[in-house]
């Protein structure tokens, strides 16, 4: 049987990866911190796995994104320079790398974006430091396979909501699940959110990300590709579809037009389509209210 190692186990796509691959091993930064590279020669030697599965980041919200750039870079630079390099210079026979459409330049020419669009421009200032350092695995991972024939990965996912979001840590709650705690929590009629609602976004439910993540094993597929949904929704249109699905009838008043952040950045699915055919998405109805339910507990 091949052992797979999956880092940043304890995170909201590890815990949903879980479900699909129960026999992998699943780590968080308690069994060891990815930033010390002696740690992860460790644990790489005395696990010797197949593949590895690599989801550990730092990740948080746009203000803590501002507030700590040195932070964001330093850790994601080394957490993935550490781990990839270490499975390399180990051996390990596959490593599939979850980025994130974060790392995509802050604006294009045509929308969707497509995987040949990654390095025309920087990324965006609000998550800079977060997504240079992040973007730069890939480059990490091509220069792999360049250079010593390795079938390393990676995926790039949009935005996500799961069942396991913190809800402890309004800093690191994302957005879904922030607005349907909003909405579980609302005192009188009227829904307050920040920003315009104009940006469109695309929203994947983190469960069809560890499907992919399975299927990419099954099959062996060693291609790099976006994983998003088809569906890019104003964050109106999310908020109002909320209130629809939860059949609740309140307003929605929106304050602080300056906290939008970037308008669209959407990314296409064509090649996953063109690699998975029959993949379907979990709508976005059925989502919110998987989630609604699961915090609603
Ligand atoms: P998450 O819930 O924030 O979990 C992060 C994971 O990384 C946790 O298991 C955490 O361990 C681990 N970790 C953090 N620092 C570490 C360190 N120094 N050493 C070892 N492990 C460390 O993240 P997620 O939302 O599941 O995201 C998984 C991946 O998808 C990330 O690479 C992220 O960039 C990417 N992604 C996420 C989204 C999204 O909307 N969530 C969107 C696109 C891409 P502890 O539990 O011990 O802290």
């Amino acid at each position: 049987m091949q052992r797979i190692l999956v880092t940043g186990g304890s995170g909201l796509v590890g815990q949903h990866l879980k479900e699909v691959l129960p026999n992998a091993v699943y780590l968080s930064s308690k069994d060891c911190d990815l930033r010390d590279i002696q740690q992860v020669q460790s644990l790489i030697s005395n696990h010797k796995p197949h593949i590895v599965i690599h989801l550990a980041a730092k990740v948080g919200g746009i203000q803590d994104n501002i507030k700590y750039p040195a932070e964001y870079f330093e850790d994601n630079i080394l957490i993935n320079t550490n781990i990839a390099k270490v499975c390399k210079d180990l051996n390990v026979e596959r490593f599939i790398g979850v980025l994130s459409t974060c790392i995509y330049p802050a604006k294009a020419n045509t929308y969707p974006m497509v995987e040949e669009d990654l390095f025309l421009g920087p990324p965006p200032q609000s998550n800079f430091s977060y997504g240079y350092a992040k973007r730069c695995l890939a480059v990490q991972i091509d220069a792999y396979n360049q250079q010593y024939g390795t079938k390393y990965n990676y995926l790039i996912p949009c935005n996500l909501y799961g069942d396991y979001d913190n809800l402890h840590d309004i800093n690191k709650m994302h957005f879904i699940t922030a607005l349907l705690n909003k909405i579980r929590t609302v005192e009188g009629s009227t829904l307050h959110l920040l920003g315009t609602g104009k940006p469109l976004r695309q929203f994947m439910y983190a469960k069809d990300l560890a499907d992919i993540i399975k299927i990419v094993i099954d099959k062996d597929i060693t291609e790099s590709f976006n994983v998003a949904p088809d569906f890019n929704f104003s964050i109106d249109e999310m908020a109002t579809t909320a209130l629809k699905v939860l059949g609740l009838d309140y307003n929605i008043k929106y304050e602080q037009p300056h906290l939008d952040g970037q308008y669209r950045k959407d990314v296409s699915s064509k090649k996953l389509l063109s690699l998975i055919p029959d993949f379907k998405f979990t709508s976005l109805e059925k989502g919110l209210k998987q989630v609604y339910d699961k915090i609603s507990k």
